[in-house]
């Protein structure tokens, strides 16, 4: 969006020095030239000002839409992969995963168990 912009500004901008120039030689009659070459430049100036703060917003929110879960896309705490829901969910996995890996080693098993 800023990006197209800030490309038809500066089109739009070329385009105005092309008639100004134009207009000088006499390749147009220099009243034409004159008030084309100035509509393009207040246009040129306004799409490429626009341009830039649509770019300048949309690196602004960046950070503040990377809130989001990773799961379910719903609102996080600021810093979090997930939601809240998915955060707990995800804990519960995790927990039942390393509670099935300690099952499948023993429970002495990897820890030194030392006896007094
Ligand atoms: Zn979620």
């Amino acid at each position: 969006m800023g990006r197209t912009l800030c490309f038809l500004g500066i089109v739009l901008l070329a385009a105005a020095v092309w008639l100004i120039l134009a207009g000088a030689t006499g390749w147009v009659r220099e009243e034409v030239s004159g008030s084309l070459a100035k509509n393009a430049l207040v246009a040129g100036l306004a799409c490429l000002g626009s341009g830039l703060l649509a770019g300048l917003l949309d690196r602004l929110s960046r950070p503040l839409r990377r809130g989001r879960c990773a799961r379910c896309g719903g609102p996080t705490e600021r810093g979090q992969t997930y939601c809240l829901d998915h955060l707990l969910a995800t804990v519960e996995e995790y927990r039942d995963k390393m509670s099935a890996h300690d099952r499948t080693r023993g429970p002495a098993s990897g820890r030194q168990v030392t006896k007094a």
